[in-house]
């Protein structure tokens, strides 16, 4: 029987070696006689599982002592929320670059809670390419509150290769690239990112937070579950956390680890990308709509230029066992989602099976 690929773009596809030691532990986990699901978070073989994992994390994205990783639940969009409402206060102002759908999501939101400044960085040229604006060009704040950003956007397939600069805090949305590049934290004072792309399952979200950054949180007034610094304190374990998605999260990073870490998957992510964006390119059959400087590496949009033939393409990406290519329902067309699970023999098998439907119905 041929594989199914898995392109999904969230919940998304997990390694093949993760899900079968899952399966094989699930009865009886660190020979407990009982599934990891059944134990309490605070027994000790637990506590050793989440302090392996935060050990793990660090490690792959060399994180520092400076910052406290937090492994929450709530998905990104509780942090969209958590994040202005401890740190927009006193009648400050955040800046929120806006590129896609979450981005403006996140400043909708930051927007209920306090003042923002929405910068739109997307030019769209007059054949409809999309491109990221200088940043020299903003309506930057003076002095914000932070600037927070969407370092992927998961629905136009939209990359920032650079890190916007900014005299506040910086905050970055990476829920669907984190663990694909190579990151230098110095840049950052907060990250997160919802764990269903490239962490684990759904259900979890991990927040690495700069120690520096409590002074200026106000907590006041908030549930204690979204003070950042009282997680921090209590090991993320203020409350019952949700134990089986971190226990994956833990086999994801151990595989990520015995894969080569976060420098392979970024030599990976380039290969598989770039695959489909030169099938892409060869002609106009299919056609990408973001400027090349401006792709992302895990989330590719593309379209047939024969909009009629879309179903046909998707029932027979089906068939030929290749799921999850149906585009965002905001977009329509295609998606192709390239997370660290995703293999390599899975980009190449869509490209033959996207040049074959072009042979056929070109
Ligand atoms: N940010 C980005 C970049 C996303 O891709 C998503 C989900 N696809 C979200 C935020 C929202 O995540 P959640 O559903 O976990 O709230």
């Amino acid at each position: 029987m041929s594989k199914t690929y898995n392109f999904c773009a969230g919940p998304a596809a997990l390694p093949e070696p993760v899900m079968l030691r899952a399966q094989q532990e699930l009865l009886d986990w660190n020979g407990l006689g009982v599934s990891v699901m059944e134990i309490s978070h605070r027994s000790k073989d637990y506590q050793e599982l989440a302090n392996k994992a935060e050990k793990d994390l660090r490690n792959l994205l060399d994180i520092g002592d400076e910052f406290a990783v937090l492994f929450l639940q709530g998905g990104a969009s509780l942090q969209f929320a958590s994040i202005p409402m401890s740190l927009l206060h006193s009648g400050r102002e955040a800046e929120y670059v806006e590129n896609g759908v979450w981005s403006k999501k996140a400043a909708e939101e930051a927007a209920r809670f306090g003042k923002v400044n929405m910068i739109n960085a997307v030019n769209i040229d007059e054949n409809g390419i999309r491109s990221l604006t200088d940043s020299q060009s903003w309506n930057r704040t003076e002095n914000p509150a932070y600037t927070h950003f969407t370092s992927n956007e998961t629905i136009e397939g939209m990359r920032f290769s650079q890190v916007p600069q900014t005299n506040g805090p910086l905050i970055a949305d990476m829920s669907s690239c984190i663990l694909s590049e190579r990151l230098d934290m110095k840049a950052f004072d907060l990250i997160y990112a919802g764990a269903q792309k490239n962490i684990g399952p759904a259900g979890m979200t991990i927040v690495i937070v700069k120690r520096e950054l409590f002074e200026q949180m106000k907590f006041d007034g908030l549930p204690k579950v979204f003070n950042y610094e009282a997680q921090a304190k209590n090991g993320s374990m203020l409350n019952t956390p949700p134990t089986f998605a971190w226990y994956l999260a833990s086999l994801v990073f151990d595989w990520l680890q015995e894969q080569g870490g976060v420098m392979r998957m970024e030599e990976l992510a380039k290969q598989k990308s770039q695959l489909v964006y030169d099938c892409i390119d060869e002609d106009d059959f299919f056609t990408n709509p973001i400027a090349v400087k401006d792709r992302s590496m895990m989330n590719i949009p593309f379209f047939l230029k024969n909009e009629s033939l879309s179903e046909k393409f998707l029932i027979q990406a089906q068939e030929a066992k290749l799921m999850g290519l149906k585009g965002h329902r905001s977009l329509g067309g295609m998606r192709v989602s390239l997370y660290n699970s995703v293999p390599l023999e899975g980009a190449q098998a869509l490209v033959k099976f996207m040049r074959e439907f072009k042979t056929l119905n070109g």
